[in-house]
């Protein structure tokens, strides 16, 4: 009985390099898997998978004071209570809000609530490639690595329900909390870069982090013909640190085509890239186990 699903997450230092169309392409490409987009502030693996919903949630966040105006007799004691300066007689900062609950307790007319808010929806879909589960944070949202969190698990029960060996995360750009929590204790992790000074950077800085949280890591240049310099300072970042380059993919304007059409780009044409990203996955499903 399976009760450890391997989890791979693909990431991206900054945004724009391609990380979309490569998981897109392995989930054509990976036979027995869950998806799992971890990208909550833009998910936009589903509009390549072609979703069909089977079960949506609410996701909540931290608990805000609701003020029944109709009880406030305007005494600003709320006020005069609440260290975070996110109360007055007249209005509520939710963003600075701490969600302590001092207000309703000293309020005299119980004119105020704690109530949960809503800070994003979680899906659960059907595709013709597997399971996918993604979620959407209303933008300026707090929580983010919360609503990660949810999603991973989700998955997770999702791969021990069907007995599905694993689980191929879309993880989000950067290195802030949401693309640290769709990293936490994952198997492996792949970098998708590209050959750009920004791009060496935000790759340093990703493969800093993975390491942190020392997970096995491996790393795709995307267009690497566009900078033929960058991606030798590429080759030797990865030499040095003893990092795999599993794959260097040409630039090729099918790749926006297919993106636009909303079909993975291995299914839409095969050529050098799509070639590239199935050497790459075969050494994946390798480095795995599955
Ligand atoms: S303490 Fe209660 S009654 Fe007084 S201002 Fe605040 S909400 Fe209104
Ligand atoms: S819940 Fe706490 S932090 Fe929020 S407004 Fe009330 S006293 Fe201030």
């Amino acid at each position: 009985m399976l009760t450890h699903p391997k989890q791979m997450t693909v990431v991206s230092g900054k945004g724009g390099t391609g990380k979309t169309t490569v998981v897109g392409s392995f989930a054509a490409l990976a036979t027995d898997k869950i998806l799992a987009d971890c990208d909550v502030d833009a998910a936009n693996l589903y509009q390549i998978v072609g979703p069909t919903m089977r079960e949506s949630g609410d996701f909540f966040g931290a608990q805000i004071p609701i003020r029944d105006e109709a009880l406030c007799v305007k005494c600003g004691k709320c006020e005069e209570a609440c260290r975070f300066g996110a109360i007055t007689a007249e209005a509520i900062n939710e963003l600075a809000c701490e969600g302590c609950g001092f207000c309703t307790i000293v309020c005299p007319t119980d004119a105020l609530e704690m109530k949960q808010i809503t800070c994003g929806q979680w899906h659960l879909a059907d595709t013709r490639f597997g399971p996918l589960v993604y979620a959407r944070l209303i933008p300026g949202s707090e929580s983010s690595g919360r609503l990660v969190t949810m999603v991973r698990q989700k998955a997770e029960d999702v791969a021990l329900e069907t007995q599905t060996p694993l689980i191929l995360i879309d993880g989000a750009p950067g290195i802030g909390c949401v693309a640290t929590a769709a990293l936490a204790d994952v198997d492996l992790a792949l970098i998708v870069t590209e050959p750009t000074l920004a791009g060496i950077h935000d790759m340093e800085r990703v493969a800093e982090l993975i390491r942190h949280f020392n997970i096995p890591m491996v790393v795709i240049n995307n267009k690497y013909d566009v900078n033929e310099e960058n991606s030798q300072q590429i080759r030797d970042y990865c030499r040095q640190h003893s990092l795999e380059l599993l794959a260097e993919l040409p630039y090729d304007e099918t790749v926006t085509e297919a993106m636009v059409k909303g079909v993975p780009l291995v299914e839409y044409r095969d050529g050098a890239v799509g070639q590239g990203i199935r050497k790459a996955w075969t050494r994946l499903a390798e480095l795995l186990g599955v």
